[in-house]
């Protein structure tokens, strides 16, 4: 490797996120230079499938020129204002109101922030904001569940319910409390149906509340389908169960919709799959196919209600980025809905997610898998050291990391979690490009099977 290449000067400047940093001194970066549709080409030219829409996000795939031409428009126009201070811009007023319309549950109000995790953050400070404004200053508590994903900050991190996200960073914050994970595979006790578990969780949540006390839990936040903690898909009743103890203890409902909002799921939200009644719903991800960066917390009239109460008394709502609702974001996210609408593309993930889904569950019976799992556009395949105890690989990870490695060489791009590989295409596949995922999955597995063996 050339000294000043750009792989040995990644490898002097750079901390890169979720990377082992020691490791990476080692074997540089793989360098991604362009994309195309569910394609993209590293600096050498090789080809990948991107099976993970980057992170479970590049909806209308890469390349898109509509968004770039969008976003030069908007670049042309006001490359920049803010929303401080009673300012506002076209496109964040046209996005509010286009959200709004979206919305499940009535949800009457939109503030935008530019990632997924200052959503979940901007979440807790108004929950708080809004119970002071109510007179229940004491309910500050949120509850999440293990193996969650909220993002990093220190408050979406401590509702984060992954250790790798804690370990190191004194987190969770004391008042972040967690409960079970609803992943009958490994969480279920043996024999137990799927609507038992359910009863459990939902009784555990309970307990859960009446030991820290309803007077002091101020929301109960989860991902309708958990992305980062491996693809995990609730058992049946489980929503109907959990929402319901919460809304027996006055405990706000958050879903988390930052991976499964429009279509991932096979329905435009997932709320609307699992008869989910938020209060708050934050999106982010393919709401700009991450073409730019953000994210959205949409929210009912009521709690609209108390923080504007609550700001009129204090003099403002004293929150927001300097590039909260920042146009070139909002046009190129109108521009994005207008693809996804146009081109059908929330249809097309239920009807290819079908074949996805499908043509995974046929390694249901391989000696290594010990589940295939998913709805719609975003599947896992959970491999295992033994298949009838479901005993994870020793080290845990080992596995997943070679697979990882290995579909490189095959030119796939998967994501490992411990030993799962997880799938999440662009919106855009095809039925044909979905085969191609499978069969270089099949590939990697056969490659898999050896390093297992050895
Ligand atoms: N919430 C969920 C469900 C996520 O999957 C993510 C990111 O993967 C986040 C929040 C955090 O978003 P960001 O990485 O934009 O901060």
């Amino acid at each position: 490797v050339a000294l000043n290449s750009l792989h040995a000067r990644d490898i002097t400047y750079q901390l890169h996120p979720y990377t082992n940093a020691r490791r990476h001194e080692e074997v540089g970066p793989i360098i991604i230079d362009r994309g195309e549709g569910v394609y993209v080409y590293d600096d050498s030219g090789k080809q990948y499938i991107e099976a993970m829409a980057g992170l479970w996000s590049v909806a209308v795939g890469f390349g898109e020129k509509r968004l770039v031409d969008a976003a030069a428009r908007q670049m042309a126009k006001l490359p920049y204002y803010h929303t401080f201070s009673g300012k506002a811009h076209e496109p964040s007023i046209l996005l509010a109101e286009r959200l709004v319309k979206m919305a499940p549950n009535g949800l009457s109000r939109v503030f935008f922030t530019n990632s997924g995790s200052e959503a979940n953050d901007t979440v807790v400070k108004m929950v708080w904001y809004y119970n002071n404004a109510i007179g229940k200053p004491e309910k500050k508590k949120f509850i999440s569940r293990i193996s969650g994903y909220h993002g990093i900050t220190i408050a979406s991190g401590s509702l984060t319910g992954l250790p790798i996200n804690q370990r190191g960073f004194d987190l969770p914050l004391p008042m972040m409390k967690h409960v079970g994970c609803p992943h009958h595979y490994r969480w279920s006790e043996p024999g137990e149906t799927e609507e038992a578990f359910a009863d459990r969780l939902a009784a555990e949540l309970e307990a859960k509340i009446l030991e820290e006390g309803p007077e002091t839990v101020a929301a109960f936040i989860g991902e309708p389908v958990m992305g980062a903690g491996g693809v995990l898909v609730p058992p049946a009743t489980y929503w109907e169960k959990v929402q319901e103890v919460c809304r027996r203890y006055d405990v706000l409902v958050v879903a988390d919709e930052v991976i499964n909002g429009f279509g991932r799921t096979g329905t435009k939200f997932a709320c609307e799959r699992f008869n989910i009644k938020p209060d708050i719903l934050v999106i982010s991800k393919q709401l700009t196919s991450s073409y730019q960066p953000l994210a959205a917390i949409l929210f009912s009239d009521k709690i609209y209600q108390g923080i504007a109460d609550q700001s009129a008394e204090i003099g403002s709502f004293g929150h927001g980025f300097t590039t909260s609702g920042h146009p070139v974001a909002t046009a190129v996210a109108m521009e994005n809905l207008d693809i996804i609408e146009e081109r059908g593309l929330m249809e097309n993930a239920a009807i290819v997610g079908e074949v996805l889904q499908a043509e995974l569950r046929r390694f249901a019976d391989h000696p290594l898998v010990g589940e295939v799992r998913g709805v719609g556009l975003i599947a896992a395949v959970e491999l295992v050291a033994d298949k009838a105890t479901k005993a994870k690989f020793d080290p845990f990870g080992k596995v997943g990391a070679k697979f990882f490695q290995q579909g490189h060489e095959h030119g796939l791009i998967i994501r490992a979690i411990g030993d799962t590989i997880a799938f999440c295409p662009p919106l855009i596949i095809t039925e044909e490009q979905i085969r191609e995922v499978v069969s270089r999955f099949a590939r990697t597995l056969k490659d898999i099977e050896d390093f297992v063996a050895t």
